[in-house]
């Protein structure tokens, strides 16, 4: 039995905060004890010194890029910079591996390999791409996928992947009617493909390779036309569709309508989008580069209003990194998009949501966790602080300040747009199912293999 002493909570009932004591068993929370301490023969007491304690925050949408694309990142990197971000369960994307995980077999062979290799828990997407969709078998392996526990599927209106292919539009209502028929949510990319794919010809036809050009190929209506057909597609299907990486705030404003006229829709949303703008793209480059494109300052500040009433559902971190010479190509076309966040997510809302009081604790857990435990049927074990859950915590030391240093990332790509950035509140201690997964000194403290497959449980 371990002993989590003089841990500050989130207390749920009056939105403040109050001392625990938290007794684990085993991976378990088997109590949390309010006043005094409990008296029991424990094997280890950690004392949390009146440090706040969260429940592990969920990153519910990465690219570890295994099997695949490893030399851009791979599990071990990923789920390392996962557990020194404060972030004990990932999600990770079907679409970056190789082969993506469009069937059983694939995602079998996915599951053997990253098995092996994660130091946090996981659980996994699935997906229904062009490739697999017009491969005409695909209702089939959706059924598969579904029956090991995924958590959706993931499908792309525009895919930059020749492995990944896009779903025309009525292909994705075929995919969400399927969908909504046996019960499982679709996650979409949505842009406007025809849009983006005109706009992006008649910029490099006229010679443009400037950061601007890529944010006019990309800027509104793009996004905000993607979401409004994915929309439109599960309040006509009765699909329960998941929008992920909004940018857009008209696009988010649009969902939150239909979803208050009875569709079932959840937003995500990234750190790159509430912190940078077209302007930041503009001046700084690819660093910045991400699909879809930054918006403007308008966009994030209604973004920012959006996650902390509760419009927008919770956080991602879109983990994307790649090598710098994948960043500097020489043309802004070609250059990757994407960068790691899932080590800065929950450093960044922390600093910049709580600690500036945009969010209150308890949203900032939501944000974090528990909206997303939720949303991926993962609540029978992850997202709170509460007896019988698994036994996750952040410990986070909250008013002292740090300064971003890409070099000390953990992810394989370290080239971060939050570089020199300073951040209040400092993730001192991760808990994985009650072993110390990463300490501030020390770094990461648990093997690859560690990590268990988690899946979606009954909803
Ligand atoms: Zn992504």
């Amino acid at each position: 039995m371990l002993l989590i002493k003089n841990a500050t909570v989130s207390s749920c009932r009056n939105n403040d905060k109050e001392c625990v004591h938290i007794v684990v068993d085993g991976a378990k929370i088997a109590d949390v004890v309010r006043g005094e301490m409990p008296s029991c023969d424990f094997d280890k007491i950690i004392d949390a010194d009146q440090l706040l304690v969260l429940p592990g925050a969920i990153d519910p949408h990465v690219h570890f890029d295994t099997p695949g694309y490893t030399e851009r990142e791979d599990f071990i990197h990923g789920s390392q910079a996962a557990a020194a971000g404060g972030v004990t369960c990932v999600i990770d994307m079907p679409d970056t591996s190789i082969p993506p995980v469009t069937d059983r077999a694939k995602f079998n062979a996915k599951l053997k390999i990253i098995d092996e290799m994660s130091v946090v828990d996981y659980a996994l997407w699935g997906g229904v791409s062009g490739n697999s969709f017009r491969a005409n078998s695909w209702q089939r392996s959706m059924q598969g996928l579904r029956d090991v526990g995924v958590v959706g599927f993931k499908t792309y209106l525009l895919s930059g992947m020749h492995t990944f292919d896009h779903l025309f539009p009525l292909e994705l209502v075929e995919v969400m009617r399927h969908a909504g028929d046996m019960g499982v949510l679709v996650g979409l990319h949505a842009e406007d493909r025809d849009l983006v794919q005109t706009r992006s010809a008649v910029l490099r036809t006229a010679g443009r390779f400037d950061p601007k050009a890529y944010y006019e190929s990309r800027c509104d209506p793009a996004e905000l036309n993607g979401i409004r057909q994915g929309v439109a597609i599960a309040s006509e299907t009765g699909c329960a569709l998941h929008i992920v990486h909004v940018g857009s705030s008209e696009g988010a404003k649009h969902a939150i309508y239909s979803r208050k006229n009875g569709a079932d829709i959840t937003l995500e949303t990234c750190i790159h989008f509430l912190e940078f703008s077209n302007d930041d793209l503009i001046e700084r480059g690819s660093i910045v580069k991400t699909a879809p494109v930054v918006k403007t300052k308008k966009d994030s500040d209604t973004l920012w209003k959006l996650i902390s009433s509760g419009g927008i559902d919770y956080l991602a971190s879109d983990h994307a990194p790649c090598s710098e010479a994948e960043k500097n190509t020489g043309s802004i076309w070609t250059d990757y998009s994407g960068m790691p966040g899932t080590e800065l997510m929950l450093p960044y809302i922390f600093s910049e949501g709580y600690s500036k009081g945009r969010l209150t604790l308890s949203r900032l857990i939501d944000v974090t966790s528990m909206a997303a435990s939720r949303r991926y049927g993962l609540d029978y074990r992850k997202g709170r602080i509460e007896k019988g859950f698994d036994a996750d915590f952040v410990f986070v030391d909250p008013d002292r300040k740090w300064i971003v240093e890409g070099r000390n990332l953990h992810s394989k790509g370290r080239m971060t747009p939050f570089e020199g950035r300073e951040f209040t509140g400092k993730i001192v201690r991760t808990i994985c199912r009650g072993n110390t997964i990463y300490e501030e000194v020390g770094g990461i403290t648990t093997k690859p293999g560690f990590g268990e497959f988690i899946k979606r449980g009954p909803s």
